[in-house]
């Protein structure tokens, strides 16, 4: 299927998740593939994301732990003053990122995938201009092209960021530094799990939401125990409905609050640090769309579910865009999936990308996860089909593994159709709530019925029988 005349059969844009994934697979497919990386190969998940911030909630869980006299007691377990150093744990996540960038980059070297490092672009149909980072800048022919270029943490205006003392997780995740007094702007999941680890390592915590409520993408009954916990029950001042209209980075940095509703001053703080935890915005200004005539919303690269670019809701031939910079749940396993997909399209499979059936979780400790639909979602849909929408909780203070853990604070709430049963989405909070969505996720993705799912035996004690619990519920509620 490889076709002479071009340079390369495919040419993947960015090495993060999306590229990798598509890259790997369209090599190991027989395809001649070159990916270009501007930064470092295995992007923002392996250097600034999901790889760095997992060791240091891994690290930052364990000080938690050990200094949780109240829980350790309960044990009858006495620990000693918890001492932890700061350079080490940040050596842990460095050393990491180190080992998972370098195995990434010799699986595609090992696939055939040709490497080039420099800035990719558009520069029509089929064809890709790369500025390398020697200078050199060529123009090289693909029969497809797939633009993998993520995304970039946002920082609202009337912030300044210094690097330093305002920063975006980009710094955040070196862990440079322990403030004593850390604000942290956005209580999303990044805003949260740096909520976890600074908390964790003895720093004080203001997290400023702007919307009405904190953990506003959560489930709300998810967020209200989550917060309980998460927040309320820890060193942390949480604002909501306020605005961090203007923040001035140096020693203390100034962040002036105002309302949200009316946009006026109501206070000023002086903090030590500021994180800017905002959200994301894709990566493609400087991608040359124009060349071939796509315009963005918002940045974000119009996709259909097969992963083909659209100009005007019609497919640009040979053009394809995975990851972040479609704005599709913006997760590692997603940009993943849908590189392959991509690439199975490319060569000639048919398939759509399912995003109902694709998890999400936050790790702090405990976890938050969640699939398929919100609850206004599944109601929705449940009046536009004319169904009646069931909704069960289980309780992780009914479970025997949680309760051995004295962890028995967690809830699961499902939610399904209940004329057919078909499981529609889940929200948990609780010990290991990341692993456990995987199950739903998976039944989800089958589309299947609770009145299956609740024959299906669980090992005892484990903390998947929270989830059984859910099922068979809502079976006897058919
Ligand atoms: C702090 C943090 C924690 C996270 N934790 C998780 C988690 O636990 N689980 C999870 O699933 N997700 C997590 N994410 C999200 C995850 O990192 C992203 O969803 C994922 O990295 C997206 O992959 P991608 O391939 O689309 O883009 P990216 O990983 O952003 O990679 C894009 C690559 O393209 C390169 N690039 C951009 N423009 C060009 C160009 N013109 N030419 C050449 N190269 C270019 C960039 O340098 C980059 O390397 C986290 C993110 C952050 C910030």
């Amino acid at each position: 299927m490889s076709d002479a005349s071009f340079d390369f059969d495919v040419i993947v844009i960015g090495a993060g998740y999306g590229g990798f994934d598509a890259a790997k697979h369209a090599a190991d497919h027989g395809l001649r593939t070159a990916i270009i990386e501007s930064r470092d190969m295995g992007g923002t998940c392996v250097n600034r994301g999901c790889v760095p911030s997992k060791a240091l909630l891994a690290a930052s869980g364990r000080v938690r732990e050990l200094a949780d006299a109240e829980h350790l007691k309960g044990f009858g377990i006495h620990a000693a003053p918890v001492r932890f150093e700061r350079q080490k744990i940040a050596d842990h996540a460095n050393q990491l990122v180190a080992t998972i960038r370098s195995n990434l980059t010799k699986t595609l070297e090992r696939a055939g995938v040709t490497i080039i490092r420099g800035k990719g672009r558009l520069e029509g149909a089929q064809r890709v201009g790369v500025r390398e980072i020697n200078g050199v800048d060529r123009v090289l022919s693909a029969r497809d092209v797939i633009i993998a270029t993520g995304s970039d943490p946002f920082v609202p205006p009337g912030i300044e960021t210094d690097g330093r003392t305002v920063f975006t997780s980009d710094e955040a995740i070196s862990l440079e530094w322990l403030p004593r007094w850390i604000a942290i702007i956005g209580s999303g999941y990044i805003g949260l799990e740096f909520a976890d680890v600074y908390t964790a390592l003895g720093c004080e915590v203001t997290m400023i939401e702007a919307l009405d409520r904190v953990l506003p993408t959560f489930d709300p009954d998810i967020a209200k125990i989550a917060a309980r916990n998460l927040i309320d029950g820890r060193d942390i001042d949480a604002r909501a409905g306020v605005l961090a209209r203007k923040i001035t980075p140096g020693a203390p940095v100034r962040i002036e609050l105002a309302a949200m509703a009316t946009k006026e001053l109501v206070e000023t703080l002086e903090v030590d640090a500021v994180l800017v935890a905002t959200g994301r915005i894709p990566t493609s200004k400087e991608l040359n769309l124009e060349a071939v005539g796509v315009a963005t919303n918002r940045g974000f690269i119009p996709v259909d579910d097969q992963l083909r670019v659209l100009v005007d809701g019609a497919p640009v031939p040979h053009l394809w865009a995975v990851g972040d910079v479609t704005g599709k749940m913006m997760l590692a396993h997603t940009a993943a999936a849908q590189g392959t997909v991509a690439v199975d399209n490319i060569l000639g499979h048919p398939r759509q990308i399912d995003y109902r059936s694709i998890p999400a979780a936050t790790f702090t400790h405990p976890e938050i996860s969640s699939v398929g639909l919100s609850e206004v979602d599944a109601k929705a849909l449940a009046a536009q089909e004319g169904f009646e929408l069931g909704s069960v909780r289980s309780y992780f203070k009914a479970n025997s593994k949680a309760l051995a853990e004295l962890e028995g604070d967690g809830l699961m709430k499902l939610l399904f159709n209940k004329a057919t049963g078909e499981v529609l989405g889940a929200h948990i909070y609780g010990l290991h709530a990341a692993d456990l969505i995987q199950e739903i996720a998976n039944a989800v993705a089958r589309r299947q019925s609770v009145r299956q799912l609740a024959t299906e035996v669980h090992t005892h004690p484990t903390l998947s029988e929270v989830v059984e619990v859910a099922y068979k519920q809502a079976a006897a509620a058919l």
